[in-house]
Formats: structure tokens, sequence, C-alpha cells
């Protein structure tokens, strides 16, 4: 019988890193999920615990990573990963995107496994360049409030090209633009969970500016599928995953409000610093190399997350999401 393959995935109690658990598992490999909690949660994952090709370790990856026996892959998906996280626990943010990458790499290295790192359009920042493509090297504000993230994930994208470059380390490198779905927390002060939640809790719905900034978002399930793909590939250079279908935030807050049939209005709040105007992603390279596109569109993918938020028990819905977002926010 062959040997199973296993995968470590860092951030495994997150929303993506528990949707990789997911995926890999009915794929038959060993899952080893890694967490070590701060932004992430065990409901996510804890289906898992039950199987027998599923371990967990709650672990600080910032600290050495012990692992082991075999790794074949390994998927670094701990970060923080939502302006009111990084507003909250910089410094975390910043460790877990130098020190943590770097543990990672490096048990890489020792256990000659192929590593995927989750990146992110903020490596564009407020972007000049309309849509985005992997060439720009993007317009980030390193002292900025969102600074902290986006030259985190600036320097793991260096930091693997270096292992890749120096130690031939085999390392693939998303760029993750705005992805929703099933298990996104309530209140981590994004958009769409935002709006889920003051949906159902009859609060009016925040739109920050006047709503004309534009985002692109991927329903999960198309971005896990782009991943895999990607990690099969070898294509050692950062390769955009996202929706390209762009949409300004004050016609998505008008789409919640219909999928919702809430009575409440919007109500307009000022936005946040460095909140980048316009973001879309383009996915030439994504379609040319993995043969990869979306395919779940914006009416499906919303229909099937608020499916997921509403059937929540009614005392997660509510902390209202934004309780402490004005304490923390820097304008
Ligand atoms: N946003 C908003 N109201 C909210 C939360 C977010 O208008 O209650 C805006 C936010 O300022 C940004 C957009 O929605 O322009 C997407 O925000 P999100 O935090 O989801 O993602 P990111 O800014 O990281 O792309």
């Amino acid at each position: 019988m062959e040997e199973k393959k296993r995968i470590l995935i860092t951030g495994a109690a997150g929303f993506l890193g528990s949707h990789l658990c997911e995926f890999f598992l009915k794929k038959d490999y060993h899952v080893i999920g890694m967490d070590n909690l701060i932004t992430g949660s065990l409901k996510n994952i804890e289906d898992f615990f039950s199987l027998e090709n599923f371990e967990f370790y709650h672990h600080d990856i910032t600290k050495f990573i012990h692992v082991p026996d075999k790794l074949d892959y390994i998927l670094h998906f701990a970060s923080p990963a939502s302006p009111i996280d990084y507003l909250k626990i910089p410094i975390q943010t910043l460790k877990v995107g130098s020190l943590g990458i770097h543990n990672c790499l490096g048990l890489a290295k020792s256990k000659n496994a192929r590593i995927l790192i989750a990146s992110t359009s903020e490596v564009y920042g407020d972007p000049l360049v309309h849509p985005q493509t992997e060439e720009y090297w993007g317009n980030v504000n390193p002292v900025g409030p969102r600074g902290v993230y986006d030259e985190a994930k600036r320097f793991q994208e260096a930091i693997t090209m270096a292992y890749h470059r120096f130690h031939g380390v085999e390392t693939r490198i998303v760029r993750i633009f705005n992805t929703y779905g099933p298990k996104m927390r309530l209140n981590d002060g994004r958009a769409l969970p935002a709006f889920i939640g003051q949906a159902l809790r009859g609060e009016d719905i925040t739109v920050f500016g006047d709503g004309s900034q534009t985002r692109s978002f991927c329903y999960v399930d198309d971005l896990i599928e782009g991943i895999y793909r990607l990690l099969m590939s070898d294509y050692p250079y950062p390769v955009n995953i996202g929706n390209p279908d762009e949409i300004s935030i004050l016609d998505f807050a008008k789409e919640i409000i219909e999928l919702t049939g809430t009575k409440q209005k919007i109500t307009f709040k000022d936005l946040p610093v460095n909140d980048p105007k316009q973001r879309k992603p383009d996915i030439s390279k994504a379609k040319e190399i993995l043969k990869w596109s979306p395919k779940i569109d914006r009416k499906e993918g919303l229909k099937r997350t608020y499916d997921y938020f509403r059937n929540l028990p009614k005392e997660e819905l509510r902390t209202s999401s934004h309780n402490n977002f004005e304490k923390y926010i820097i304008r």
C-alpha cells in the first residue's frame, strides 16, 4: 500500500487553514494542523479530531517547530489577516510573518518538503496599476497601520525566494485576493461578515468612506482549488488567485441587504487610513499555468455564506462586529 502523503498546515484553525485541512483530509492525506489560536478557532476544525488522519499541535510557529517523521508538504497560512486583527496585534503579525516563516522554511529544508506560502494582494498596497499583475511591485506605506501586515507579507515572499534560490527549497507563493465563505470570523471587521452580522442583528450596515472603493471577492472553494493546483505545479514565482469580478463596497452592501432582506439602512463611516481604493486580480498566469479560473459566482457564493452565518448559534451573533473596532482604528 502506498504511504499517505503528510502535510503540515499552519494557521489550521483559521478560515482558510480549516478549509485546507478539510480539502486534504478528503484527498486522504495525513494532515497535521498547527495553530496558536490567537485568531483561529478550534470550532473550525472540531469535526476533524475524531479522524485518524488528523493531528493538531497547539503551537506558536514563531518558536522552533518540531514535527516527527517525514513531511511532503507545508502550507504556511498562519497570520492575523484582517485589518482589525493587525491593528490589535501588530507585533504578533510581524513576528509570524518573519520569525514564523523562517521556522517554516527551515523545517521545509530539513524535511525536504515542498512549501507553499500564503501571500496576499496587500503586497500591492493601494495599487497604482489596475488590475494587478504579478509583475507590479506595489504601493505600500511601510509605516501606516496596515504596514505590519503588508510588509510582513512582502518579507515572507523575499525570504521564500531566498530559500528557493540559495538552498534549493521547493517553494510556491500564492497571492490571495479577498476571499469569503463559511467559517469566516463574524467579528473580524471584514466587510462581508460585518455586513451579514449587522443584517442578522438588525443593525445598520456600516460602509466606510463613500463606498466607491472596489474589491473582487472570491468564494473559498475556488481559492482552495487554485492553491492545490499551484502546490502541484512546478512554478516558484508568485501567482494571483482571486475572482476578477470587481464591485464597489457600496454595491456590495446593497447586495447583502437584498440577500438578507434586512430593513436596516446604510450608514457611512470614515474610511480607514490607507484603505486601498481599488483591487482586482489579473489572473492570466493562473489561467495559463494552472488552468484555473473561479467557477462560483457571487450570487451563489453569498447564498452559501449567508446560510452558514444565519445558522450560527444566537449567542455568537450577539457580539457586534464593531464592538472594539473604533478603539483600534487609526484614521
Ligand atoms: N468596509 C466597510 N464596512 C465595514 C467593513 C469594511 O465599508 O464594516 C470596507 C473596507 O474599508 C474596505 C472594504 O470594505 O474598503 C473591504 O474590507 P475588508 O476588511 O473586507 O478587506 P480589505 O480592506 O483587507 O480588502
